[in-house]
Parts: structure tokens; C-alpha cells; sequence
């Protein structure tokens, strides 16, 4: 499948980003850069598949679907979750918990191991060895479903996932960062904050989440509180 860049050079190292779904330079996602997202590694997607696996032998199935009933709608499992990775849709949309349960339990678990059954388990392992042919670092379970895997270590935020909720507070892709000329070439763009309404939820959510994980003290929590509902 083509895919066209938007940006004629990455807003995120400006470098050539290729036409493909990552900055063939960075790595960053090429559709939606202000998400800081990269391709995920190839290691580190096998060791995501290798501690998905572990938690559900460990769990005994059991509690790994539970604790994906709580990752999924994020677009996570729970390694996943535990190795900051999140599943898109091949365009770079976030995908539905219901993508979740279907990439994860009935492509990858049922619909493999069932294949698998007959051919000696080949189907698993073909899967998880295909991240290292593939240059998104696909795995045929990805392929099947249309979906990607992106590495953010940046959105590690308590009580918060800004990943997601970069995309429900804009409809669209980014607006093009090059109208402008303030910045210098090789300057690469601050990430403006968003100061739409819709956004304070997300902010004060997100600080809250700060206070509750003890980084802010109370008065500090109150003073950037106060900040946020003031603004706009
Ligand atoms: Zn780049």
C-alpha cells in the first residue's frame, strides 16, 4: 500500500521522511509527528510478544484478559502498556478497544493457534519472526488487521494517555508546520500546547494525575489548577 507523506521534510529532525508510514530518518510517525510516536523496535516488539506471552502463562489466560479489558482502550496490551507501545490503525489512527480484542484474542490467539494446531505452531512463529522482515515491523497478525505498532515513551504521563487524546481533541492530521518562517530550518517546532476547551479536561486530568502520583505537592497542584481554569 502507498502511503504519501504530508510533510515534505520531518518537523521532528528534518530530515528526508521517505514515503512511508515512518520518517525514514527518525523513525517518528510520519501522519501525526506531534504524537511522538516512533516505529517501535524490533526487539522491542519480540519482547512485547515474549512478555505478553509470559503474563498469560503466568495468568493462566485468566488475568491477562482482564487487565487487557483495562489496556485496550487505549490500543494497548498489557506489555504493551508496559513497554510504552501502542497499536494504530496502519494510517496512524488510534484503534478501538474492539480492534484490540480482535488483533490480540481472535487473530493472534485463536485464529493462529488453531492454524497453528496444524501446522506445528509454524503460523506463531512465522508471525512473530515476520517483525524482522517487515520494514514497519509488522508481524502478520498486523497485516491481517491493518494495524501498526508505535514506541511513545514520551506519553508515560500518570493517570493519563495524551496519545489518545491528541487525536479525539483534533479531528484531522496535524496543520502543515511550514507556513511559517519564525522558526529557523533545522529548528525543530515546540509542541504548542492546545488551549481548546476541550484540551483543559485533558490538562487538569493529566495534573491531577501528577498530584496523585506524588511528582506536584498540593499547593503547587493548586496554583497550576488555578492556571489552567484561568487560561483560555
Ligand atoms: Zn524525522
Amino acid at each position: 500500500m502507498s502511503h504519501t507523506a504530508i510533510f515534505p521534510s520531518c518537523p521532528r529532525c528534518d530530515g528526508d521522511t521517505g514515503d512511508g508510514r515512518f520518517c525514514a530518518s527518525c523513525d517518528v510517525l510520519n501522519r501525526y509527528p506531534d504524537a511522538g510516536a516512533y516505529k517501535a523496535s524490533r526487539w522491542r516488539r519480540l519482547g512485547g510478544a515474549l512478555l505478553d506471552g509470559l503474563i498469560i502463562t503466568f495468568t493462566l489466560g485468566i488475568g491477562w484478559l482482564i487487565w487487557l479489558a483495562f489496556t485496550a482502550p487505549d490500543g494497548q496490551t498489557p506489555a504493551k502498556k508496559l513497554l510504552d507501545m501502542y497499536i494504530l490503525k496502519e494510517t496512524g489512527e488510534p484503534v478501538t478497544a474492539s480492534q484490540v480484542w480482535i488483533r490480540d484474542v481472535l487473530v493472534e490467539i485463536i485464529l493462529l493457534n488453531l492454524i497453528g494446531i496444524f501446522i506445528f505452531w509454524i503460523a506463531s512463529l512465522v508471525d512473530a519472526i515476520w517483525i524482522f522482515i517487515d520494514q514497519n515491523h509488522q508481524t502478520v497478525h498486523d497485516k491481517m488487521v491493518k494495524t501498526i505498532v508505535v514506541h511513545a515513551p514520551r506519553q508515560r504521563v500518570p493517570g493519563d494517555n495524551p496519545y489518545q487524546s491528541g487525536f479525539t481533541t483534533s479531528t484531522g492530521p496535524t496543520r502543515p508546520r511550514r507556513t511559517t518562517t519564525s522558526a529557523g530550518p533545522g529548528t525543530p517546532p515546540a509542541a504548542m500546547p492546545d488551549r481548546s476547551p476541550e484540551s483543559r479536561e485533558d490538562r487538569l486530568r493529566e495534573l491531577q494525575g501528577l498530584a496523585d502520583q506524588g511528582f506536584i505537592t498540593a499547593d503547587e497542584h493548586a496554583e497550576r489548577r488555578r492556571r489552567i481554569l484561568d487560561d483560555i
